[in-house]
């Protein structure tokens, strides 16, 4: 299959030979069709898929139809990166169609984004909680909303802001297109789904499990031993971009810090960041100036950087779901990762849940030449005086 397929309008197909897209990925090939005759579509599939260009050409291709500069499609996204990201993949695709889009989200002055929005735009990429500040001074309106995509649906339920989207949903009043993507569906999205999706068609792609490109590997290690062993990984690896997940924002900083010490460019991001800080975080990481990146779970939702060639889980990640997510980082689209992860005897549940996810056991690495007993600072055996 190719994109000529689905008929795009030459303006849209100009973009996306602008992104040097040839096949469309199986998220795009099942769902733009569905979404081009209407239909409300529950796309379940992680990002690395090619999800948002499976969005957002269908609403280019729509929205060039008629008029402009209000508001016309919606999509709601849990962080500001992947806001961000979702701009760019439509000023990418949407080089030559005129329609303008707008980034709207906490933690950066409303003047510009109200000027912007002003200007006429519209698809307008939001986050939930300055979306309702927006909504509350009616410095938006919806009343001619078309389509509405709420992206990542359950990071949307994880940072608990359903209650927001709720409270969003209640100023659409008229018929829509409504588009949910999300990478698993626990019950309160399935809710979510029955409440305001009408006869939707789900799409789903290699199920939950991890991109097949990625390969997977378990690294027992005594906690006391993962930063020693990061180093050794690092020293002997052949990398390029490499995000190191942490259980806690503190050993985030800690294991960064660490690093930093040992001589590596690294940048850590964690929860507490401002929006300033977390952006110097990231454009290093993504001009690959800064090849090591630690964050949380949590702050890295919604990145997006190609080049990343390993994801090291430092910590177990605390469900399938999360290790899932974690490692749609590496691997994305025709690109190959590996997903190593530390593993301690503590872990010996959440191991076994791995396994039954993925098609084959990881394999368990042993390092050559690491010593894996050596006890930890302060716990030395005593040596007795003779
Ligand atoms: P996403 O899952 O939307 O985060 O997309 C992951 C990456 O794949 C993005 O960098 C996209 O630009 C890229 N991508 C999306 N669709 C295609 C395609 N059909 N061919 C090649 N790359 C793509």
């Amino acid at each position: 299959m190719n994109f000529e397929t689905f008929n795009f309008h030459p303006s849209v197909m100009a973009g996306v030979r602008a992104l040097g897209y040839t096949t469309p990925t199986p998220i795009q090939s099942q769902a733009m069709p569905l979404i081009m005759q209407g239909r409300d579509v529950i796309g379940l599939a992680q990002t690395g898929t090619g999800k948002t260009a499976a969005f957002v050409l269908p609403i280019l291709q729509r929205l060039r139809q008629s008029s402009r500069g209000r508001v016309r499609a919606l999509i709601i996204s849990p962080t500001r990166e992947l806001a961000d990201q979702t701009c760019e993949v439509i000023n990418g695709l949407g080089s030559k169609t005129d329609l303008q889009s707008v980034a709207i989200y906490g933690g950066v002055s409303m003047e510009q984004q109200t000027r912007r929005l002003r200007s006429g735009v519209e698809i307008a990429v939001v986050c939930p909680g300055r979306l309702l500040d927006y909504l509350w001074k009616r410095n938006i309106s919806l009343s001619d909303l078309e389509v509405l995509v709420i992206d990542e649906a359950d990071r949307m339920f994880d940072m608990g802001f359903l209650p927001h989207i709720r409270e969003i949903l209640a100023y659409i009043v008229h018929t829509r297109q409504t588009l949910l993507f999300s990478a698993t569906m626990p019950a309160a999205i399935r809710r979510l789904v029955r409440g305001i999706l009408h006869d939707p068609v789900t799409v789903q792609i290699g199920h939950t499990l991890p991109a097949r490109t990625v390969s997977h590997a378990l690294y027992p290690v005594q906690q006391h031993l993962k930063t020693t062993l990061l180093k050794e990984i690092l020293d002997t690896t052949n990398t390029d971009s490499v995000l190191v997940f942490t259980r806690t924002k503190h050993r985030a900083e800690r294991v960064a810090q660490q690093l930093v010490r040992g001589g590596y460019r690294v940048t850590s991001l964690q929860g507490d960041l401002s929006q300033s800080q977390r952006r110097a975080a990231l454009t290093g990481f993504r001009n690959g100036s800064i090849k090591i990146l630690v964050a949380t779970d949590i702050a890295a939702r919604g990145i997006d950087v190609l080049s990343i060639s390993h994801v090291i889980n430092y910590d177990m990640p605390e469900s399938t779901d999360a290790y899932i997510h974690r490692i749609g980082r590496t691997g994305r689209v025709d690109k190959s990762g590996e997903a190593l992860t530390f593993v301690t005897n503590s872990d010996t549940g959440k191991i076994r849940a791995l396994e039954q996810l993925l098609d084959k056991p990881p394999e368990r690495v042993r390092l050559k030449g690491f010593d894996y007993a050596k006890p930890a600072p302060g716990k030395e055996p005593l040596l007795l005086e003779q």
